[in-house]
């Protein structure tokens, strides 16, 4: 059996830089920071201060939690980078950005965001199809505002451009309860 890692299990969790429109996102993103450092598990991110990332950053820090931040030199104005993490690592680009915050993460998660959750979600998406990784994907639904990424996914399956499997590598959850027991699951 290979030996534990002393690491906790570390969550990466993508989301957007601004707040959205609906506050139920924030407080979505509030009580994901709660819920992880309650469970004593790390938050993974890209180290912003700025909209549902500063919220989940903040609250878990608030609990206690670990955090691992991770952000590339040109962002470090632009969305407020968190010095004050427990980790925090800057990277000259976002590809390494995104490489940093995946090698240090066992489970994958996506709260309410725009076109930089979508990449980063696609990305360990078609890595998981291409078999790269086990590791799970959980799509916070809030508010139902995945809805029509759920949709996508079932049009490309349909018309047969993915395997029907691609919507196993995805998990769907409606709320932050739904989404610890999903990671609950995945930390055994
Ligand atoms: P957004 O969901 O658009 O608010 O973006 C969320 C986070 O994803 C922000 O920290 C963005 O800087 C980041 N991001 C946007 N595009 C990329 C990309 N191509 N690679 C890595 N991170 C990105």
């Amino acid at each position: 059996m290979p030996p534990k890692s002393p690491l906790p299990f570390s969550v990466c969790v993508y989301c957007g830089a601004r707040p959205g429109r609906d506050p139920a996102f924030t407080e979505a993103a509030r009580a994901t920071g709660t819920m992880l450092a309650r469970r004593g598990w790390r938050l993974v991110y890209g180290a912003g201060d700025v909209g549902l990332m500063g919220e989940v950053a903040r609250t878990a820090q608030a609990g206690g939690g670990a955090t691992f931040g991770v952000i590339p030199t040109h962002l470090l104005s632009r969305e407020v980078g968190k010095r004050d993490l427990t980790t925090f690592v800057v990277t000259e680009t976002m590809h390494e950005r995104k490489k940093v915050m995946y090698v240090n993460s066992d489970a994958i998660v996506v709260l309410p965001g725009g076109a930089g959750s979508l990449d980063e979600f696609f990305e360990v998406l078609t890595w998981r199809q291409l078999g790269l990784h086990a590791k799970p994907v959980i799509v916070l639904n809030s508010g139902g505002y995945w809805t029509p990424l759920r949709a996508l996914l079932d049009h490309i399956v349909a018309e047969g451009f993915a395997e029907a499997n691609v919507r196993d590598f995805v998990t769907f959850v409606d709320d932050v309860a739904g989404l610890e027991a999903a990671l609950s699951a995945a930390s055994l």
